[in-house]
């Protein structure tokens, strides 16, 4: 659940924001800024801030969303088990906010095998 009033996220964030972040969307595939993006850096949080993820952990999965094998640390994001859209599905959270970011997947390459699909629109990458 987001910390922040959904009515001031619907203010602050751009309707693709609100959708994924808050209502827990999904962009299109090949849509976003950061699937084919190799440029270093550490992804945060659009919402708060929080650092999720690294790019040296970040790897092409061909599915068009932006997906590393490990959050920056295990405290960093949360996992809640999904069970819409008749998937069973593990959805991950901003541990800090509760912003959606994504799923997880077990077919992700070593040495964790985890596949960490997220939206690009969650993210917001910098520098080192
Ligand atoms: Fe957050």
């Amino acid at each position: 659940m987001l910390k922040e009033e959904k009515a001031k996220l619907k203010q602050r964030l751009t309707p693709e924001e609100y959708n994924v972040c808050v209502n827990k969307g999904t962009e299109m595939p090949f849509s976003g800024e950061y699937w084919d993006s190799h440029e270093q850096g550490i992804y945060h949080c659009v919402i708060c801030g929080n650092p999720l993820f690294s790019s040296e952990t970040k790897f092409d999965s061909g599915t068009g969303w932006p997906s590393f094998w490990e959050p920056i640390a295990k405290e960093s994001v949360k996992e809640e088990s999904d069970n819409s859209l008749f998937m069973k599905r593990t959805e991950v959270e901003c541990a800090k906010c509760g912003s959606h970011l994504g799923h997880v997947f077990s077919d992700g390459p070593k040495p964790t095998g985890l596949r960490y699909c997220m939206n690009s629109v969650s993210l917001n990458r910098t520098e080192g």
